[in-house]
């Protein structure tokens, strides 16, 4: 029998097998405690617990750790970055920023990713398989403990399309804000989307109180679908629509991330028809001069094009940022420090 990932199974669905393994209800919190507040590496340590138990457990069940393949750190500004190797082999990367209010974390959902869209490096090499909650989950213990640090936001803008892995990731986020966990509010979680139109109406029902950030890059289908397969799917009009149903319903802002690539969406006819489209809706803009990635031949928008833009946004009233620039001296961009493993593998 093929055992079961542990840390994967939410708190209602651990009491359900432990209950069934013939033990009280209160056992699965213990076990529970031990896996997502003490985070232990196995059953023995779960001191509180029989000995015949902790076998019977080890008998049926895995827990998930992560291995550290490498971790740069910026001697600018304190950024790490994590390469994790999984259980299989494969690779997935996160970052752990500094910022005045805490430390954030960006963690990947995939390995790999399949939407293809042309300025970004995670999907050069193609997907290869979903990540499972505890190795989402995993990748916050893991860098939690090697930096010592307390980390105070998740962003899921790492490698892959959570939307694509939606089970997993809802499962992922009830857990990371179990409070008999990590007990993280998701008013500090940011999931980041292409836009799977229908997965944003899904989500809208969950009603679950994070911020929806959604990766727009584009005023239009034209530019959008150049850059952004996806939107050959879901028009601009389309994915915008969703947007609103999901500020109408959960009442939170829409964070829209707008890279800006030289001479491709970054005019002033550009902004001015972001603009347009945008009016009205409760929402937020966030600018980010595009990193570079060999392959894609774009060059990212000269600073003062960046802030131009960013100017015209705000004179048509909409709220907009520009991204501030964190490790820039490992700035492997997103996806970078995985596909150099790969082909070094090879
Ligand atoms: N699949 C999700 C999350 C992963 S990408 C999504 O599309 O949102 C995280 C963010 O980084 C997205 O906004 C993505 O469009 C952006 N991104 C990817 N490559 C980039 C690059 N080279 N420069 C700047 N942003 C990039």
């Amino acid at each position: 029998m093929e055992k079961i990932d542990i840390k994967s199974l939410t708190l209602s669905e651990l009491t359900e097998q432990i209950v069934a393994l013939g033990e009280p209800r209160f056992r699965a919190k213990q076990v529970f405690e031990w896996l997502h507040k003490k985070r232990v590496f196995s059953f023995e340590e779960m001191t509180n617990i029989s000995t015949k138990f902790q076998q019977l457990l080890d008998s049926r069940f895995y827990i998930n750790s992560l291995n550290i393949a490498k971790k740069l750190v910026s001697q600018i500004d304190n950024t790490v970055k994590y390469l994790y190797e999984l259980r299989d082999g494969e690779f997935v990367e996160c970052v752990l920023m500094d910022y005045h209010h805490g430390t954030s974390i960006c963690i990947s959902s995939q390995v790999g990713c399949k939407m293809g869209c042309t300025f970004c490096a995670s999907t050069i090499a193609g997907f290869v398989r979903n990540l499972t909650p505890s190795e989402m989950l995993d990748q916050i213990y893991f860098s939690a403990r090697d930096s010592g640090r307390k980390i105070s936001s998740v962003v899921m803008m790492g490698i892959g399309e959570p939307l694509d892995n939606y089970d997993n990731v809802l499962r992922f986020l009830e857990l990371v804000s179990d409070e008999n966990g990590l007990n993280l509010s998701l008013r500090h979680l940011s999931l980041s989307t292409c836009g799977l139109v229908e997965r944003i109406y899904e989500l809208a029902e969950h009603r679950l109180g994070l911020t929806l950030s959604v990766s727009l890059h584009a005023p239009n289908d034209k530019i959008r679908s150049k850059t952004m397969p996806v939107n050959r799917k879901y028009s601009v009009d389309e994915l915008l629509k969703a947007c609103r149903y999901y500020v109408d319903v959960t009442r939170r802002r829409v964070s829209f991330e707008y890279a800006l690539i030289r001479g491709v969406n970054d005019s002033e006819k550009d902004a001015r028809e972001l603009a347009a489209r945008l009016r009205g809706m409760l929402c937020h803009v966030n600018l980010i001069p595009v990193n570079r990635v060999e392959e894609t031949g774009y060059h990212a928008s000269e600073q003062d094009g960046v802030v131009r833009f960013q100017n015209l946004l705000l004179s048509l009233g909409i709220n907009t940022t520009i991204r501030r620039t964190l490790g820039a001296d490992i700035n492997a961009a997103c996806g970078q420090l995985r596909r150099n493993r790969h082909n070094f593998k090879r």
